[in-house]
């Protein structure tokens, strides 16, 4: 198909997601994408984007990977998908161990879906039924924080507090308790943000002085949460919330589902504070950005209060294609690339890097809060409304895929970025900048 073909037909008949479509007949551009290679998409005519999101924050070590490629070639001639109810498979015990091995053994035991808002479903029903189990039904309520994004199906809505995708829904969800966000942007002067981070677990502590009897979990995306604009805190936030979750016997969920998978410079992002979820949810990076699928890992003690004589107190949950051993080998072949090419330690320098190519977006008088936490790099930007989206333009005109969230433009590149591509990136974004604020 040409790339006018591709246009005009994807407008016709695909209803793009996140996207109100008329403004397509407007000055939202729609790309067309005929082929991937490493950091690189293509048009028909051979016009060309550097992916400086990874594809909504899923693509590890870039498009069509010659060795990811490679083992799902493999597994294609040996298994596609079988059911896991009563059958199991080599990829899926595979990435069962050597997930739980990551976590140095503390969740031990892995449940499958396709896609992160599931993995939230997933991890607040086990976390509500567990209550159940062990004779505590009236936990039953979940906290989440100010701006935390954790799927937009309706259950994973309750839990999800960005308004734009909540707000048209708001009759049909069961809202969670929301608490203060730990984000370090509220430093006042003088204020650390490790400050900040125990000012925001203090109204933790209150709010659970006062509720911990109705709380079944607290869920958050440690470290950085995304969607509420990259607002990034300090890992003494996780410690305390650890603690009082301790304290007032209230489940700790880690969404980890943007952060994990090495994007925030740890394996996990938990390792940073020195603590362990009693839930963790993986996806996006988790298949290296190739095929849908999710995980929640949970602990020997949550394990073991659904394992039972009684049908009805087992987790019940199911998904068609939970545990597809296509997306589970193309997880393995990305623990492989992770192992193999020592991936953390090369992107502290390549972090470092492209945040040293930034630094004179950093000074920009219109630039405020500039902020890295490993591979996720953000800054704010002073303008009108219309910023983000110009910025989105100015940047696509030279060859740079970066879209900004409000008037927030962040970078998540892929694992791959060598220093001429981090060199390419931060020119065109400086360029990209000044177009955008005229
Ligand atoms: C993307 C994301 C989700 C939802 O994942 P989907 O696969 O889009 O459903 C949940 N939580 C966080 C932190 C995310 O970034």
């Amino acid at each position: 198909m040409s790339n006018a073909d591709l246009l005009r037909r994807s407008l016709a008949a695909v209803w793009h997601p996140c996207t109100q479509m008329k403004q397509h007949a407007a000055d939202l551009p729609l790309v067309p994408v005929v082929r991937g290679e490493g950091l690189w998409l293509y048009d028909a005519d051979g016009r060309r984007y550097l992916d400086g999101i990874s594809s909504w924050w899923v693509n590890l070590f870039g498009h069509c990977n010659p060795r990811i490629n490679a083992a799902l070639a493999d597994q294609l001639g040996r298994l596609e998908h079988v059911i896991l109810a009563g059958f199991t498979h080599e990829p899926v015990v595979q990435l069962s161990e050597r997930l739980s091995a990551l976590t140095g053994g503390a969740l031990g035991h892995c449940f499958y879906a396709s896609d992160g808002a599931s993995a939230t479903e997933i991890a607040l029903k086990m976390s509500f039924h567990y209550w159940q189990n062990t004779g505590r039904p009236e936990k039953r309520e979940f906290v989440a924080l100010a701006g935390g994004y954790h799927g937009e199906t309706v259950g994973a809505l309750a839990v999800t507090d960005v308004a734009i995708f909540r707000d048209a829904y708001a009759p049909l969800i069961r809202a969670a308790h929301v608490v203060p966000s730990p984000d370090a942007r509220q430093a006042a002067p003088g204020e650390t943000a490790a400050d900040v981070a125990r000012r925001a677990a203090a109204a933790l502590e209150t709010f659970l002085e006062d509720h911990h009897e109705r709380i079944a979990a607290l869920i958050v995306e440690p470290l950085v949460q995304g969607a509420a604009g990259m607002a990034m805190h300090d890992p003494e936030y996780l410690r305390l919330a650890r603690a009082l979750c301790d304290r007032f016997e209230v489940h700790l969920i880690c969404d980890e589902i943007a952060v994990g998978c090495g994007r925030s410079g740890t394996f996990f992002a938990h390792e940073q504070a020195g603590i362990k979820p009693d839930f963790l949810c993986l996806s996006k990076g988790i298949s290296g950005g190739y095929l849908p699928l999710s995980v929640v890992l949970t602990t020997d003690r949550v394990y073991e209060a659904f394992y039972d004589d009684a049908t009805a107190r087992g987790f019940l949950h199911s998904h068609s294609y939970t545990g597809n051993a296509l997306a589970c080998r193309a997880a393995l072949a990305t623990l492989d690339l992770f192992a193999e090419d020592d991936v953390l330690a090369k992107n502290r320098a390549r972090g470092d890097k492209l945040e040293a190519l930034l630094a004179p977006l950093a000074a920009h008088e219109k630039v405020r809060h500039f902020r890295r936490r490993g591979m996720i790099l953000a800054f704010d930007v002073e303008a009108d409304v219309g910023f983000g989206r110009r910025f989105y333009r100015e940047a696509l005109a030279r060859e740079l895929l970066l879209r900004p969230m409000g008037n927030t433009v962040y970078f998540m590149p892929p694992y791959i970025l060598g220093d001429d591509d981090a060199a390419f990136l931060a020119a065109a974004a400086a360029a990209a900048l000044e177009a955008a604020l005229r």
